[in-house]
């Protein structure tokens, strides 16, 4: 497919010159597989694009590739990119996180004028989005931090966004990031999350619940493969079961596909030629950074940060293969579970109930995150449009997050979705199954560590009493730490190296 440009860019001068033929109603700088896909989204819906990018050769190539899919006015230069926009100019920028996102977002604001909209719709760290908004609304421009999940194809037919910055850029730019994005049932799923940086900390949130959520189905494939016996096939077959119910989502539906794929070398199952070590990007660790920075254990995604980091851990996971660190051997542990039909399906339901349960602490504990981020940072979040925004278009889309939107949109105040009635009751049903897949695990020397974090954080909710208790009475014997008593309120120190260990009141 080829074709000429559809507007020929004239020169123009920025501050409102000379006029092109046509104006762009919405330009898209950075042209690799997210810009270009995200411009093409918006010619798509009818929108006038302007493109640009560092090197010409991009826009040369999505012009000559897919010109005709609607109306582009490219340019080589920056300077001629932001003449091509109508007033007010609206700006995507989709290039390089880090210093390349900073140097576009400071040359388009030289060349933008005051009411001028820049949208960054990259992966940025959310301090940075408010750092950069700060600066930029100080030049008298709108920011837009803008998190965009569902990659490359997202991108093209639809993604779930997450932008925050002003209400007013919104008015603007709200109705044409409702055209572009992913539809869940009838609804855009997009919505305005919150001042500056919101849109990119949920979106960092969503890919740290992402981490919990493959994790976990990695720790379920693991029991039923080594420990179950089941080939590839048969585990594919499970998956697509699970993906009918409660489970029904994205991540479990290309789970089977991955299952079933064989590698075209070898005739080997896919999974058996694929070195084992995730990789990661930082976003999950920013979750877990930011969690720890404010006190909020997520501990479901901490630890699927750290498998993936064990995973890569490829000099020290080989040494303790030559130094043969004891333990059961997890292939065929369950292989007297395995022979008998009947017990060998009431354990893949264990595994089924035990990954449910787990999934609602993930994401339980990632909704606490953006709860505690949101008074931190004075954002005024709605949690249950946000369970609605990512049930189309982006990784975790799942039907779970219908469930999880009834809960925050019912009015009813909790501080944790797990006592919310529907999620209670559907923990409470599935741990009997729970706890016996977590004991299993631990004597067949299978890790599974969101399984059993997440049921460690349940029980550790919902007991009375904790043994942070004796914590606090080491804390105050070796540092003068203080505690506080159960039946007087203040705050107390015992002076437990004079002789008869005397309690003092300090306030
Ligand atoms: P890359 O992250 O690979 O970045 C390549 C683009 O950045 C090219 O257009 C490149 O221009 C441009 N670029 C790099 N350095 C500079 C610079 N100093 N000045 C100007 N332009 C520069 O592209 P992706 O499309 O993968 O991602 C774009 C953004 O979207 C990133 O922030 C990424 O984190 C985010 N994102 C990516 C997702 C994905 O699935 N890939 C999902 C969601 C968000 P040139 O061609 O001239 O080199």
């Amino acid at each position: 497919m080829s074709r000429t440009l559809v507007v020929e860019q004239s020169a123009i001068d920025t501050k409102g010159g000379a006029v092109a033929e046509e104006l762009a109603n919405i330009g898209v700088v950075g042209l690799a597989a997210m810009g270009a896909s995200l411009a093409r989204n918006l010619a798509h819906h009818g929108n006038t694009v302007a493109v640009y990018n560092r090197h010409y050769s991009r826009t040369e190539t999505l012009i000559n590739e897919h010109g005709d899919e609607g109306k582009f006015i490219p340019s080589k230069t920056l300077e001629e990119f932001v003449a091509s926009l109508a007033k007010p100019r609206t700006a995507i920028i989709m290039v390089k996180a880090g210093d390349p996102t900073d140097q576009m977002i400071n040359a388009l604001a030289d060349l933008m004028e005051p009411g001028d909209i820049i949208v960054d719709a990259g992966n940025a760290y959310f301090k940075d989005t408010i750092r950069r908004e700060k600066a930029i609304r100080a030049r008298g421009l709108h920011f837009v931090g803008c998190g965009v999940s569902g990659g490359e194809e997202g991108a093209l037919k639809g993604p779930s966004m997450m932008p925050g910055g002003t209400e007013e850029s919104w008015k603007t730019l709200g109705p044409i990031l409702k055209t572009i994005s992913a539809q869940a049932e009838g609804e855009p799923c997009v919505t305005h999350i919150g001042s500056d940086g919101a849109g990119h900390f949920v979106k960092m949130v969503h890919n740290g619940i992402e981490y919990a959520d493959m994790q976990l189905i990695s720790e379920s494939y693991d029991l039923m493969r080594r420990g179950l016996g089941l080939s590839v096939d048969e585990l594919a077959d499970v998956f697509a079961e699970w993906n009918k119910g409660d489970l029904d989502s994205y991540l479990i539906e290309i789970t089977a596909e991955v299952l079933r794929h064989k590698d075209a070398k070898t005739g080997k199952p896919f999974l058996d030629i694929v070195v084992d070590r995730a990789g990661m990007k930082g976003t999950g660790t920013w979750t877990v950074q930011t969690a720890l920075s404010l006190g909020t254990p997520v501990t479901g995604i901490g630890e699927a940060v750290f498998a993936r980091g064990l995973s890569s851990e490829a000099d020290l996971r080989a040494e303790a293969q030559t130094k043969g660190l004891a333990g059961p051997e997890p292939e065929g542990a369950f292989s007297a579970i395995a022979a008998d039909p009947e017990e060998r399906a009431a354990f893949i339901e264990d595994v089924r109930q035990a990954l449910y349960a787990s999934k609602i602490v993930a994401y339980a504990q990632g909704f606490n995150e953006i709860e505690e981020g949101a008074k931190e940072y004075n954002w005024k979040i709605d949690l249950g449009a946000v369970a609605r925004i990512w049930r189309g278009g982006c990784i975790i889309r799942a039907k779970f997050l219908n469930r999880i939107s009834d809960a925050y949109d019912s009015g009813e105040q909790f501080g944790s979705l797990l006592f919310d009635p529907f999620f209670k009751a559907a923990v409470e049903g599935a741990q009997a199954s729970w706890r016996r897949v977590v004991a299993r695990a631990a004597e067949a020397g299978i890790p599974v560590p969101v399984f059993s974090s997440s049921l460690a954080y349940y029980d550790g909710l919902r007991s009375k009493r904790l043994p942070a208790a004796l914590i606090q009475g080491q804390r105050d014997f070796f540092g003068a730490h203080t505690y506080g008593r159960v039946d007087e309120p203040g705050v107390f120190h015992t002076l437990w190296a004079e002789p008869g260990r005397k309690e003092i009141k300090q306030a």
